[in-house]
């Protein structure tokens, strides 16, 4: 199965895509998680784009589909895939569409209030990229990851001025994508408000798995 999961910073796309893995088996894909990867290993790649994103802007085109045509023509992805923070634009869908063809997409569906609110105390390990919440989701150890033992830290883009850019992009750049695929028949809605299990009941049940 090809899914892509679509929706604002902060509905969850990266803890559902983790729960969503185990159930389907397959491989997830994020390019944001890519990006921090690069960025971690100062490669070319993660030299380029660092500072795009710690600002919340979108990296171009370009480059990000050409990363993702790379990423899926590897053998992992050749019976599905969860594509997470991908694509991104209307031109990004369109490339896609050009060299794979999606089964479904998945909208995580959440007002603005409650992704301010869930950003805003969003931590991530910067080892494993689990994420974490510091009032919702504890680590048990302050800092520490309870998957590997890594540094749960707050990332550059959650910042207070950057989610607001963040957000700012997703309504103009990305949320037409809610109409592009609603268009093709492929779009299923599933309200993200709720806590992560029931959140990944309302996944198996739009999608019926
Ligand atoms: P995410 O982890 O999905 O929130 O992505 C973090 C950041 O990486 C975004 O705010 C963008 O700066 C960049 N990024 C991730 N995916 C894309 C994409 N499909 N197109 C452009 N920029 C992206």
């Amino acid at each position: 199965m090809k899914l892509i999961f679509l929706g604002p910073p902060g509905a969850g796309k990266g803890t559902l895509a983790a729960k969503a893995v185990e159930i389907l088996k397959l491989p997830h894909i994020s390019t944001g998680a890519i990006f921090r990867a690069a960025i971690a290993a100062k490669s070319p790649l993660g030299l380029k784009v660092k500072a795009i994103i710690d600002a919340g802007k979108l990296v171009d085109d370009e480059t990000t589909i050409a990363l993702v045509k790379e990423r899926l023509s590897q053998a992992d992805a050749q019976k599905g895939y969860i594509l997470d923070g991908f694509p991104r634009t209307i031109p990004q869908a369109e490339a896609l569409a050009a060299f794979s063809a999606v089964d479904q997409v998945v909208n995580f569906d959440i007002p603005d209030s409650s992704v301010l609110e869930r950003l805003g105390g969003r931590r991530v390990c910067r080892a494993c990229g689990t994420n974490y919440h510091q009032v919702f989701n504890k680590p048990k150890q302050d800092g520490v990851c309870d998957s590997c033992g890594g540094e749960v830290y707050t990332r550059d883009d959650d910042k207070a001025e950057a989610v607001q850019k963040r957000l700012e992009v997703y309504r103009d750049q990305t949320a037409p994508l809610i109409g592009f695929y609603r268009g093709k028949g492929l779009l299923i809605d599933v309200d993200a408000r709720p806590a992560v299990e029931q959140v990944v009941e309302n996944f198996r049940k739009a999608l019926g798995v």
